[in-house]
Formats: C-alpha cells, structure tokens, sequence
C-alpha cells in the first residue's frame, strides 16, 4: 500500500484541497518532511531539487500548523525571484482555499508597495517574498516578523548566489529565535552551510534523493562544437526532435535575446525570457510556453526559476553555467513528475573541461553525441511527417465539394506519383536546406588550432571582454551585485555587457566588453567613486588568466536597459504563421521550413 496525504497526518480540509489539485501521492521529500515539520521543532536542512515537490513539502505542514484565528504573521518563506515567490504564494493559496481565514500574501519588489503595506495591515498569517521587498516591509515596519513560527529559506543557493546574503541576514535577525528554520536548496556550497551553520541549531537533514545528484530520469548529453558552430548545431537538434519542447539557457540577457531573435528569424517557434523584459512581457511568454504554443524557451537561468513545467523534453545548455552548481538546477527542470528527459551541453574545446565537476555532482557521465547530420535529419524529419499524414483525421464534410474537381485534376498520376508528390511539397525545403550540410562534427575553428598550436593564451573567459582589476574586495562587503550596480552607476553606455566576477579579499576583478574599454577607465578616473569609504579605482590587469577562476553571479546590463525594444521583438511570433497555431508540441510546422534560409 502507498502512502497517502492523510497518513502524514495532514486535516480534512487540506487532503480536499490535495485532492483537487490532483496530489494521491507524497512525493519523497513530501514524505520525510511533512511529518518531520509537523512532529518536531527542530530546524531543518533539505535536500531537494526543483520538481521533487519541494514547494508542498515545506507548505503543507506549515498551513497545517496555523492558526488562521490569530491576524499574526506565522510563517514567513523567502524564495530567490518574483517568478517562484508568485508560485509558491498561489500553491499555498490551493492548499488552504477550504480554511476560510487564512491570509497568504506574496510581497516582491516592481508591484505597489503601498498596496501590500495596506494587506499585511489587514492580518496576513502567511507571507512568501523575495529578499529585497521583505526587508524593506521590515524597515517601514509594516512586516512584523516577532511572532513568526517558521522562516522558510527556498532555494537558499539561489538567494546567496543572487547576492542576497545582506538581506537574508536581515531577516533573520528579524525573526525570534523560537522559530523553526526550514532550509531548503538544491546545492549546498559553502557559503549555504555557512547559513546552515550560522542561523540553525542542529538541523534535521533530509534529502529527496542523494545530495545534489540529478535525477534518474534524466539523460546528459554533450556535443562537440566550435563557437562557428554552436548555433547550427542547437538547430539540427531542435529539427532532429521534431517534438521538441525545451529551455535553451544562455548565460547573458544579451545573448538570450540574440539566440531567441535569431531563431524565430529562422522560423523556429522560440522566444525569449530574461530579466530586460517587462513583468507583462515574461508573463505571456511564459503563458504561451507553458500553453505549449512556443517550443523552445530561450532563457537566463534567474529568469526561468519561476516556470513550472513538467514534461519538457530537453533542456538545452547552449552555453554552460559559470556555476556548475548551476546545472542542477537546470537539467532538473527536465525529467519532472516522472517523465524522462535529456539534458544538453553544447561544449567547446575548452569549456569541455566543466563537464567532470558537474559528472561529479551528477554521479553520472555525459554521453557523447554526434551533431546530427542533414541526412538522419531528413530522415527524422520524412517520418515524423509521414506520422503525422497517418494520423491526420479527414474531415470529409468540409472538403467534399472539391474532391470531384481534385480527382480530376490529379487522375493521371499513379498513387506512388501522387505520394511523391505531397511528400515532396512539405519536405523538399528541408532537403534543400540540408543538402550538402556540411558534418558539423568534423569542423574545428581557428581559435581551437590556435591553441592546439600553442598560440592564443592569455584570454579573458571571452576574448571581446577586457579584464579590470578593482581595488576592492569582500573586506569592504562587496559582492557581485554590488559590483554591479557600483559599474551601473558610473554611467557607461546601457548596452554594456559585464562579463566574469571574481571578488576575492581586498580586491576584485571584473569583465567588460571590450569596446567600452576605454569608456569604463575613463568614468572611474572622472567619478573616483566611493565604496564604503574607500576610494575605487580600477585598472586593466596585465594578465589575462584563462579558466578555472571562481565565477559570481549572472552578467549584467544595466537593469533598465530594453534595448531590443520590448515592444518589436517579435512577440505572438508574427514572422512565423504556423506558430500562431497553438494545438501544442508537435503541432504544425514550428518554422516556415527553410523557407529563405539557405543561401
Ligand atoms: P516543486 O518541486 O514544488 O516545484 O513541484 C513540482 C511539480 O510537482 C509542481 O507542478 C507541483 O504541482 C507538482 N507536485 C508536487 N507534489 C505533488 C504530488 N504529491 N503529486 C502530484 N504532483 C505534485
């Protein structure tokens, strides 16, 4: 016999609530933590991923425990982004709707502040937020955390990798030290033990699965390219899977909208979601992407977070993670809710060597795999369309008035002709396309045979970033967003993209593009910023050291830059008609196949 939300000894009203939602049975991590929080006040470490349930498991024994007759604030749970703090604020909305009293309000930074000051005034028992929003209703204290029974830490790797440690410590201080903490994160890094270690008094460890290992339903593919052929190669997987329905991840805002702009370009059903875009325009992306009517996601891993869904078929790494941490959370998004999935690294020469860290955590190997040619293409596709022509429901009521005309038209073909034909029709601009491709994996770039030949040391992680040195370091309680924003503010064109972070002690190195070199020495020189009272001033470092520096935290353009003009992007996806097809994966044709593509 399984087990069921009523043995974990959850009330009535909330196993009707599951029951709607159509939870029968716990998950893992549902199953060790739910009695664990409802027995015990001890703090708790958990182990979990993204799609193990995680949400639930630490929600549910918290709604079981609230007193929804007292207005205080019980339970305060902190998540990374706007996007899972809406999330987990709507899951808890479902798990209580049958406890008429039970207030849950979600507080994030973009939306009227006044509007939730207003809220919490009316007695709210539960509140989700993210870090920044929460301290600031804590200091115009009009969130009253004295009486809180449980904090929630939600992907607390997350929230340290976002530079929210400040902020977390913040609230913490917050809360009274009769609190339950219920900690939960992927990874667990130094700087989360370091929480852990700090804020938890002998925590309960629990874990959905082994630490930081994928899941077992996931594959882990890699593929050989060169940065000639990274893009080439992300299409023939997507037109190798005619079914696909994946997140690509990028690694910069930049270069997400550049891979969305040039796919739907191409006639791919694609979009894009990054932190440039406004909340309304992520909103419908998501929207149309969990609809099914996009196939392929073209994101930033801080800006995917908050999107649930559960039978994506691939997740795409086109580039991977400056965390390997990182990939976790990524390929976790596949392989959900017992589906199977397979995660894809598209190295080259010299990122290749970030796979056996990631194998490590994995406790599994990548597999290697060919770049598909034209050929297993053509011939994926030929099938996948013949599939579909086998499947297709003739709707003979509606055409019936023209068949006699058709027949007539087409009586001097034979059935062989006539197959040829309609094949040919749908398919002969995939041939065209792919005849003569060339083997993508037998192509090596120059910048791969400088190195072979022993040229070409010496370079940033990418060769048009420009590495400067700052004189100021973590002692000064400088982290990546700091940094950042300390870049923002010297006024350098918005375009400009910041590149790899390396904070260390007393000083610090950061990456920029090249082209704003000069820009960015001379505005430090003009401003002499301070930073917690010291003089900053940079330099551009003399050596460029290769791979294998620490990474922090995501490359940034200036947040309010929308260079690509929201508005223009191509949103509905009006250069590719098929798309406006929403039937789902597999629908109709998620290009215009080739249409003007080769030359
Ligand atoms: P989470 O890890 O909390 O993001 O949950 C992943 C997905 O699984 C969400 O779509 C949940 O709605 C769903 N889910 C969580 N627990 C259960 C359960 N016991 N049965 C069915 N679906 C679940």
């Amino acid at each position: 016999m399984s087990i069921t939300f009523s043995d974990l000894g959850l009330k009535e009203p909330i196993q009707k609530a599951l029951l709607d939602l159509g939870y029968e049975t716990p998950t893992v991590i549902q199953q060790k933590a739910i009695p664990q929080i409802l027995s015990s006040k001890d703090d708790l470490k958990a182990f979990a991923q993204t799609g193990t349930g995680k949400t639930a498991a630490f929600s549910l024994p918290v709604v079981e425990q609230t007193d929804e007759h007292s207005k205080h604030t019980q339970a305060i749970i902190l998540s990374p982004t706007r996007e899972l703090a809406v999330q987990i604020g709507k899951n808890i909305e479902d798990f209580s709707k049958y406890i008429p009293n039970l207030n849950v309000l979600t507080v994030y930074g973009g939306a009227n502040i006044d509007q939730q000051i207003k809220q919490l005034r009316k007695g709210v028992q539960i509140v989700v937020g993210t870090p920044g929003r929460t301290v600031d209703l804590i200091r115009r204290r009009a969130l009253k955390l004295s009486d809180v029974n449980w904090l929630v830490l939600d992907e607390a790797d997350e929230m340290l990798n976002m530079g929210f440690k400040d902020e977390l410590d913040k609230v913490l201080e917050a809360t009274p030290d009769t609190k339950q903490t219920l900690l939960f994160s992927a990874t667990f890094p130094k700087e989360v033990e370091a929480i852990a270690r700090n804020y938890m008094e002998n925590p309960v460890e629990i874990t959905s699965g082994e630490k930081n290992q994928g899941s077992d339903n996931v594959t882990h593919q890699f593929y050989n390219i060169t940065e000639k052929t990274r893009y080439e190669a992300l299409k023939r997987i997507a037109d190798v899977n005619p079914n696909i329905y994946a997140i690509v991840f990028c690694r910069t805002r930049r270069e997400t909208q550049m891979i969305a702009d040039q796919l739907i370009q191409d006639g791919y059903s694609a979009d894009a979601l990054h932190g440039d875009l406004s909340q309304a325009q992520r909103d419908s992306v998501m929207d149309k992407f969990r609809k099914k009517s996009l196939q392929m996601l073209v994101a930033t891993d801080v800006a995917a977070r908050g999107l649930d869904v559960n039978n994506l078929t691939h997740v795409i790494n086109h580039k991977l993670p400056d965390q390997i941490e990182n990939y976790n959370h990524r390929s976790g998004r596949t392989g959900r809710a017992g589906n199977k999935g397979v995660s894809i690294a598209l190295v080259n020469r010299k990122e290749k060597g970030k796979l056996y860290p990631i194998e490590r955590i994995l406790k599994k190997k990548f597999v290697q795999t060919a770049i598909p040619t034209g050929k297993e293409i053509c011939e994926k596709q030929l099938f996948h369309l013949i599939d579909k022509i086998e499947k297709t429901e003739v709707n003979t009521t509606e055409i019936d008035s023209f068949l006699p005309s058709i027949y007539e038209k087409l009586n001097d073909f034979s059935r062989e002709e006539l197959i040829q034909k309609f094949v040919s029709l749908e398919f002969n601009s995939f041939l065209s396309y792919y005849e003569n491709a060339p083997d993508l994996n037998n192509i090596s770039s120059s910048r791969d045979r400088d190195r072979s030949s022993g040229r070409g040391g010496n370079r940033t992680s990418n060769e048009n970033m420009t590495r400067f040195f700052i004189n100021i370091g973590r002692k000064d309680r400088l982290n990546p967003a700091k940094l950042m924003g300390l870049i923002n503010e010297q006024g350098i064109d918005k375009n400009v993209e910041i590149g790899a972070i390396d904070i260390l002690d007393t000083f610090s190195f950061f990456e920029i593009d090249t082209n704003y070199e000069s820009q960015t020495l001379e505005v430090f020189d003009k401003n002499r910023p301070d930073f917690n009272g010291r003089n900053v001033n940079i330099e551009i470092t003399k050596e460029r050291k290769g791979g294998g520096r620490r990474r922090s935290g995501g490359r940034r353009r200036n947040s309010s830059d929308r260079s690509s003009g929201g508005g223009n992007r191509g949103f509905g996806r009006t250069r590719n008609k098929s798309n406006n097809n929403s039937s789902g994966q597999g629908s109709e044709r998620r290009r215009n196949p080739r249409k003007n593509r080769r030359k």
